[in-house]
């Protein structure tokens, strides 16, 4: 490497722990498109007024019936601001640097259909079918293009990734490791209909989905239980070990092309399901021991989730009074109601929890879905979290508008308290060292 860039990433190594809210909550309101105004759409009724864009005012308000109502976040995003200003702004950076630590993360967005989830988490490269048209669910065959597109476009996974391996180069230049103590993987799954798809592994999941589509009984890839890490995960999923920024990119590039083709198979609109990519950090740490000596490792295993929401409008009574209850269309609104759903009733029972962790309000139904399930640990847990709230301020998003203001500022009352995620054999035996250690201090002064 030149020896700036090398600077460059060991003082950025430098800054990473700084302390960090483990909690945040984004607005970013998108413009209205030149189709909303052709048609004759205008700017939001309710009156959105967004913070200025660096970020000095992050509150909004909201003129519901007279009335207005002020929500403070942690930052709003106005329609104006670029990828890289939404980045800087979000606070993104700093948790990919928690993660580079030790720690998880998830950053998700939340929002009606065509409020901006997909523009935010992937960006511009990334947007084939449906550019600027209105959502549909038509099984107009999607056309994925690979544009070579200027940086500044990228959304904020592809940031993401870029700054983790920045990180991963660094730690690994820092402490002089090999290249197989410091490991990246990545893997890519979505959830459509409460079923668990591979977007990493294409010939299953396609002729899966088209088994589902022809209304077979398939049942996605099973979640099991790891009672040690105690959390849920994905059995047979792909992990792609990936050496570069560039290499876990390709894999995002081509899960994005499969959900794309896989929702041409089943005839359903992508919107309807949720994609998680994560990336998986691995590091060995030797310890010093009592002679100095860097052994045992220690294993730290941290991962950093990025969630696009399937749309959180509530579509549950239009598609069942067109197309009728026992249609597969009628289940999909459900099932993908029921993740949501369930996702909401999480965040609502851990906004009512006090600071202390104590429940107000009873059971935390993470169980109830897949997507709860897999984010368990995110919410309410031991990872850092940040929610993009996507808003478009045209009235007729209104609605659904409010709703998403509502659940973002419950989400930003959620108290979660990150730890490093060491493996619990290697704590377990850290334990013992410990007392080993105090034993054997006993003994000599004994
Ligand atoms: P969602 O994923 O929430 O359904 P999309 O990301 O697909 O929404 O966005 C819907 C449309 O709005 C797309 O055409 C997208 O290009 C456009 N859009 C979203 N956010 C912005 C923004 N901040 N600036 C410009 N256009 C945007
Ligand atoms: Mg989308």
């Amino acid at each position: 490497d030149p020896p700036a860039t090398r600077a460059d990433s060991l003082a950025r190594l430098e800054s990473l722990d700084q302390p960090v809210p483990a909690v945040q909550v984004c607005v970013r309101l998108r413009p209205l498109l030149p189709w909303e105004r052709s048609e004759g759409y205008g700017p939001s009724a309710m009156n959105l007024i967004q913070g200025d864009k660096e970020g000095n005012d992050s509150s909004i308000s909201l003129k519901e019936d007279g009335r207005t109502r002020h929500f403070r976040f942690n930052a709003v995003i106005s329609p104006d601001c670029t990828q890289q200003e939404a980045w800087d702004m979000s606070g993104i950076e700093a948790v990919v640097n928690k993660v580079a630590l030790g720690f998880h993360a998830t950053v998700f967005a939340y929002g009606q259909t065509g409020t901006g989830k997909t523009h935010t988490m992937e960006g511009y490269l990334y947007e084939h079918h449906n550019g600027s048209a209105a959502p549909s669910i038509s099984a107009a065959r999607p056309r994925v293009k690979a544009r070579s597109t200027p940086p500044e476009q990228l959304g904020m996974v592809p940031r993401a990734v870029m700054a983790l391996f920045d990180r991963v180069e660094a730690i690994r230049a820092k402490e002089a490791l090999g290249a197989n103590a410091c490991v990246v993987r990545v893997s890519f799954l979505q959830i459509y209909n409460e079923k668990v798809f591979d977007l990493l592994n294409p010939s299953l999941s396609v002729s899966q989905r088209e088994a589902g589509g022809r209304g077979e009984d398939f049942s996605g890839l099973r979640m099991r239980w790891d009672a040690l890490k105690r959390h849920f995960f994905v059995e047979n999923l792909f992990q792609n070990e990936c050496n570069s920024a560039d290499e876990a990119l390709q894999y995002y590039q081509a899960g994005i092309a499969n959900k794309h083709v896989a929702s041409t198979a089943m005839n359903v609109a992508s919107s309807r399901s949720h994609t998680v990519l994560v990336l998986t950090l691995l590091r060995r740490e030797g310890m010093p021991g009592d002679d100095g000596t860097p052994e045992p490792f220690r294993e730290v295993v941290s991962q950093l989730s990025l969630v696009d929401l399937a749309g959180s409008e509530r579509t549950v009574s239009t598609v069942a009074s067109t197309s009728g209850k026992s249609s597969t269309r009628f289940q999909e609104a459900v099932n993908v109601n029921q993740s949501l759903f369930v996702l909401r009733r999480v965040i609502t029972a851990l906004s009512k929890k006090d600071s202390k962790g104590n429940d107000a309000s009873g059971h935390v139904p993470y169980r109830e879905s897949k997507l709860t399930s897999l984010l368990q640990n995110s919410l309410g847990g031991s990872s850092y979290l940040i929610m993009f709230a996507c808003l478009a301020a045209t009235d007729r998003h209104d609605d659904e508008n409010l709703s998403t203001l509502q659940y973002a500022s419950q989400a930003a009352s959620i108290k979660n308290q990150p730890q490093v995620n060491i493996d619990p054999k290697d704590r377990a035996i850290q334990q013992l060292q410990a007392k080993l250690g105090a034993a054997h201090r006993y003994l000599l002064r004994a």
